[in-house]
């Protein structure tokens, strides 16, 4: 047998096999690294609201502050913020490991956009900016899944509420050859052009204080952007400071 009597790395079958080894182990590690990184991310992000926690507890109870009702709903304010990146990080851990399920099928859109639409103009206060909806009159269904698209819609509707101060936040949906490209456009702070790369990378903020005054944790938009691809769309973000932003993401037409 000629194989026995060559070297390994001269027999092609052996070597296209070596490749395909290669790739797999290289993906494994991308796989287990971008485990680790999630680890590591979570952790670091856990810790600060316990650590606030923990502060304030100790100095209650060495006496050095008194309890007070404002103390309190601190303490309440920081324990909620726990709980929503306990629940974020849930929603993300599934999503990056593949476990979310899709179920994708012909769906209406507007009356979904109605519903959320008027949903979040319920919630908005009496200065707050208005919400408007807008689409063609001939949107075709699309082919989605609908509890993900809806969750997709309460993302960017939520960020462009917490993000405007007043003003108009617009959704909008119109047809594109094989696409229905679904728009929410604020009249909010906007983003810094060197920002714009990173704002669908998990845990990023813009500016970290402010926004976990505003009690955001950076998970949301790389959530919204899983889903997207999940359901075979792309997401794409313009915004200018002071002016306002707009996320736009498709879906496929059913
Ligand atoms: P967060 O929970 O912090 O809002 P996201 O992942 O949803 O996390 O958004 C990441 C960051 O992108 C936000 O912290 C904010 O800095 C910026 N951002 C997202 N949406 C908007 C928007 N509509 N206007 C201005 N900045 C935004």
């Amino acid at each position: 047998n000629l194989h026995e009597r060559m070297p390994v790395s001269e027999i092609p079958e052996w070597n296209q096999l070596g490749n395909s080894f290669n790739l797999m182990a290289s993906s494994l590690e991308n796989v287990e690294q971008r485990r680790r990184e999630l680890i590591g991310d979570m952790t670091h992000e856990l810790r600060t609201p316990l650590t606030v926690i923990r502060g304030y507890l100790e100095e209650l109870a060495s006496g050095s502050i008194e309890p007070s009702s404002e103390l309190y709903l601190r303490l309440v304010k920081e324990t909620r913020r726990l709980e929503r990146l306990i629940h974020d990080l849930q929603e993300l851990s599934q999503v990056e490991a593949g476990y979310l399920s899709i179920s994708v099928q012909p769906i209406s859109l507007v009356p979904l956009l109605k519903s959320l639409v008027e949903k979040f103009a319920d919630q908005i206060m009496d200065d707050g900016p208005i919400i408007k909806l807008d689409y063609s009159s001939d949107l075709p269904p699309v082919l989605a899944d609908s509890d993900r698209t809806e969750q997709i819609l309460v993302n960017l509707l939520g960020n462009a509420i917490r993000y405007t101060e007043k003003g108009t936040i617009t959704v909008q949906a119109w047809r594109n050859r094989h696409r229905v490209w679904i728009a929410v456009t604020d009249t909010g702070i906007g983003i810094k052009p060197e920002d714009l790369p990173f704002v669908f990378e998990r845990f990023w903020r813009a500016d970290k204080s402010r926004s976990s005054y505003s009690g955001g944790t950076g998970i949301g938009l790389a959530i919204t952007r899983r889903l997207v691809e999940l359901q075979g769309g792309t997401i794409e973000v313009e915004s200018e400071v002071g002016k306002g932003s707009i996320f736009r993401f498709f879906l496929p037409v059913a």
